[in-house]
């Protein structure tokens, strides 16, 4: 069966992007996910211990992996927190793909610890995943205990605790050594929905068992170098791999790495304090400076700065 596409979207670029698709007459979706240059920014602005960074990248893709339902406004986090040497392990999606993410890292004890795995680094903790849909709508929270040598692992647990109906996952890694400078990670879930009529009724369950198992049979045929291959595009990749049943491919949708910290919004924090406590927290220079984890950038605020902060706001209300 040709491959069938809902868009013209063209073939590249064949890496920072989402590829969303469904198997054909069944109630199977999955998300295909790429990230090279999101992980150069985003790990590129730390200066983590490598298993540090390597945890953080799976934990990108596991977060891209989940973000593909985002409407406008919406977030997605995932946060893992334990209390090992590393502290917490957080990643941020917004809608239209920007995504930032940091770990918080107590470095003395980190150089005892076992640096391989997950459990070792963050100790006993969990893993939570946030989906604030923006506007007035609810913020949705489920939380899973950490049990497992990997992000993907805990993942796992997390779906099965959390969600209706199964998946399999796999994500694949590439930390910078002698044939690339670069990061390059890839990610494939496939999810087997309920079926609620409609369609897939036309399919006895038999025959939706049959297809479900296909399903994971072709997905473990994909190796790491496919996934992580930038000069196969995410369609080809799919083709290759669910041409028997017949796959659907959706919009494409890119990725990047950003921040959403600016100085107007730190300003508009910094209003809600009293002036008093911000003019105490000026160094000698009589400066201060407020750090962004997430991007690792300061803004810096003078005393004129913090002056000024008041002056607008007696304005503004006048
Ligand atoms: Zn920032």
């Amino acid at each position: 069966m040709p491959l069938q596409t809902q868009n013209s979207e063209s073939e590249k670029p064949y890496s920072d992007f989402i590829q969303p698709f469904l198997i054909d007459h069944s109630s199977i979706r999955g998300r295909l996910v790429r990230v090279g240059k999101v992980l150069d920014d985003i790990l590129g602005a730390h200066n983590y211990p490598l298993a540090v960074s390597s945890h953080l990248a799976e934990q990108i893709v596991i977060a891209c992996l989940l973000s593909a339902t985002l409407d406008k406004d919406g977030i997605l986090t995932v946060q893992t927190k334990g209390d090992g040497a590393v502290r917490f392990i957080v990643v941020d999606v917004m809608a239209g793909g920007i995504i930032r993410g940091y770990a918080e890292v107590d470095k003395a004890r980190l150089k005892k610890a076992n640096k391989q795995k997950l459990s070792d680094l963050l100790g006993k903790g969990y893993l939570a995943v946030t989906l604030d849909a923006g506007g007035s709508k609810e913020r949705y929270q489920s939380v899973v205990e950490l049990a497992g040598d990997s992000i993907s692992e805990v993942f796992k647990g997390y779906f099965l605790r959390s969600q209706q109906g199964e998946i399999a996952v796999h994500v694949a890694l590439r930390a910078p050594g002698k044939t690339s400078t670069h990061w390059l990670a890839g990610g494939i879930i496939i999810e087997r929905m309920p079926v609620e009529g409609g369609k897939q009724k036309e399919v006895t369950k038999e025959e939706q068992d049959e297809i479900w198992e296909r399903t994971k049979i072709f997905m473990r045929t994909l190796k790491d170098n496919e996934m992580l291959g930038e000069d196969i595009t995410p369609q080809n990749l799919l083709y290759r791999l669910f041409n028997e049943d017949g796959v659907w491919v959706y919009k494409l949708q890119h990725l990047k790495a950003g921040c959403r910290c600016s100085r107007a919004r730190i300003r508009n924090v910094l209003k809600t304090l009293p002036k008093e406590e911000l003019l105490q927290s000026l160094d000698k220079d009589g400066k201060m400076s407020v750090h962004c984890q997430f991007c690792n950038k300061r803004e810096s605020f003078s005393r004129a700065d913090i002056n000024r902060l008041y002056r607008k706001t007696v304005k503004s209300n006048a």
